[in-house]
Parts: C-alpha cells; sequence; structure tokens
C-alpha cells in the first residue's frame, strides 16, 4: 500500500489539474490517494473519476484552514461526500476573505518597494477565489525578488514577515463539524509545522479529541524526518490513527514527490484502514 492522502491541484494552489495529479500520483506508484485543495471540493469528481480508469483507489479530501489560538491551523477531510451541503457551505465562507487579504498583502509589498505582486498572484491562480500566499511566492519568484518559493516565504510571506496579513479562517469546531457532516474523518495536518508552546499543542489535541477527531499526520512532506519521529510519539500518546501524505503542489517545490514519503511506523495504526 502506497498511500498518499493529502495534495493540490489547481483547484487551489497546485500547478496541475486535478486529473493530471491523478496520473502523476499513480505514475509514481500511489495505490491509495486523496486530492485535498485548500478549502475547496470542486476538483473532487474529476479526480475520483481518473483514478477510478487508473484503477487507483481514491478518497474524496479537502483540507480546511482555521484560526485556532490565534494561529493557522489546517485540517484535512478524508472520505467525505463534495456534495454535502453543509461542507460546501462552510468552504464557501472560509474562502470569502481571501480576495480582500490577498489586496492587502499587494498593498503592504507596494509599500515594500515590490509593485504588482497582487495582479501577477491573481493571474497565476487558475480559481481566484481560492488565491494563496503561494500564488504571491511564485509571483515573487517569476520577478526575480526571491530565488524560490521557500526563500518567498522566509522574507516576506511567512506569519510576522512583513508581507504576511493575518486572517481568521473558521473556527477548529466547525471544520470538524463540516467534515463529519460529510461523513468523513478529520485529521490534523502537518502539526510540526505550527508554532505552539506544548500547553497549546495539548490543548489543541484535547480539544480535537473531544469534537471527534481520531488521526493526526505523521509522515509527511512538510515534516522533516525528525518531526515522523516526534509526531509518531504524539500519536501513540493520544491515541490518534496516523496519516502519510505528500503535500505535493508543484514539480520542483517542496521536499517530496507524489507517493515518495517513506512508509509509517509500523506500530501505528493507517488511518485508511478503516476504508480498505
Ligand atoms: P494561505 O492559505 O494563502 O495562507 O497559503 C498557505 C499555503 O502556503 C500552504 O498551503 C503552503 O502551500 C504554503 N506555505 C505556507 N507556509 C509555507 C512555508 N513556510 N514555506 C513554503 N510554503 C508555505
Ligand atoms: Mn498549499
Ligand atoms: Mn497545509
Ligand atoms: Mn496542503
Amino acid at each position: 500500500m502506497n498511500a498518499d492522502l493529502h495534495c493540490h491541484s489547481t483547484v487551489s494552489d497546485g500547478q496541475f489539474a486535478p486529473a493530471d495529479v491523478a496520473r502523476r500520483a499513480h505514475a509514481h506508484g500511489v495505490t491509495l490517494w486523496a486530492l485535498t485543495d485548500h478549502d475547496e471540493v470542486g476538483g473532487q469528481v474529476e479526480a475520483r473519476d481518473t483514478a477510478r480508469e487508473l484503477g487507483m483507489g481514491y478518497l474524496c479530501g479537502v483540507e480546511i484552514s482555521v484560526t485556532w489560538a490565534a494561529r493557522t491551523v489546517h485540517i484535512v477531510g478524508l472520505n467525505v461526500d463534495p456534495s454535502c451541503q453543509a461542507l460546501i457551505d462552510g468552504l464557501e465562507r472560509t474562502r470569502s476573505g481571501r480576495a480582500a487579504r490577498a489586496e492587502a498583502m499587494g498593498e503592504q509589498l507596494d509599500a515594500l518597494g515590490i509593485p504588482g505582486t497582487y495582479e501577477g498572484a491573481l493571474k497565476l491562480a487558475s480559481n481566484a477565489d481560492m488565491i494563496s500566499r503561494t500564488h504571491f511566492a511564485r509571483c515573487l519568484v517569476e520577478n526575480g525578488h526571491c530565488k524560490s518559493t521557500q526563500d518567498a516565504f522566509d522574507r516576506y510571506l511567512a506569519d510576522g514577515k512583513p508581507g504576511y496579513v493575518a486572517h481568521r479562517w473558521s473556527k477548529l469546531a466547525d471544520a470538524v463539524k463540516w467534515i463529519q457532516t460529510a461523513g468523513g474523518e478529520a485529521v490534523v495536518a502537518h502539526p510540526g509545522r505550527y508554532d505552539y508552546t506544548p500547553l497549546e499543542f495539548d490543548a489543541l489535541f484535547g480539544e480535537f479529541i473531544d469534537l471527534g477527531g481520531k488521526a493526526i499526520e505523521v509522515v509527511t512532506g512538510s515534516h522533516t524526518p525528525d518531526q515522523y519521529r516526534e509526531y509518531a510519539d504524539v500519536a501513540r500518546r493520544f491515541g490518534f490513527e496516523a496519516s502519510r501524505g505528500s503535500d505535493f503542489h508543484a514539480a520542483g517545490e517542496g521536499r517530496v514527490e507524489l507517493g515518495g514519503l517513506p512508509p509509517l511506523p509500523s506500530d501505528l495504526k493507517p488511518v485508511w484502514e478503516r476504508w480498505l
């Protein structure tokens, strides 16, 4: 089993259309796949149909942006019904502030002497509703201001950097509820990326469990190998099931290819076993 349950298409901030991500996942040996675009399920039917044609297992997915304790957390939903109205409405509300936020980011970058980034990012976003920091990062690279998208985040776009605009996403309880209402399981995405204290992490995981959350990502393209071990221990301590996903966005961006991660530690229960 080569499960890759986290990646992106042009429906959010990925480079390839859903059908092309499906073909790429299949070509790289993925046997169970989920496309998890940010705050949008518009690519799910195309992804599922293409996976079926290829004979590759598929779970409908989504990655929801949440604000918890003044910071952004991502919650992946797996095996959701993409036609669930509660999920669709919740995601639409979650997306709704992106346009104004992007304009504010553009104004901040203008003030730093970097003009035209909002317009450039908008052109790169195939889905204008889903304009994201990734599109700004790619634009800053194209315009020669940064040497890589990582460099763009490190210097301008990460929390606390001069191009960052704080944003209020959805509530953890709402995101988990929409996923559950759509018949899916909620998974805390890449916990190693969050800048919480140990006490805050315990509170986050405790609240997630109280809401019915059962799983976290352990082996993800957004973790270092040290973090695979650290969050495997967290999964053991809290009794979480574990998920695995590349968080693939684009060729040459990020650390890993679709299907290219090591397996989960063998003592952890994979979240996908319930659907096999
Ligand atoms: P947004 O939803 O607009 O805030 O954009 C979030 C996206 O930016 C994430 O899904 C990643 O694709 C990317 N991202 C966030 N932080 C970083 C980072 N430190 N380095 C590289 N990419 C990042
Ligand atoms: Mn992304
Ligand atoms: Mn994420
Ligand atoms: Mn992601």
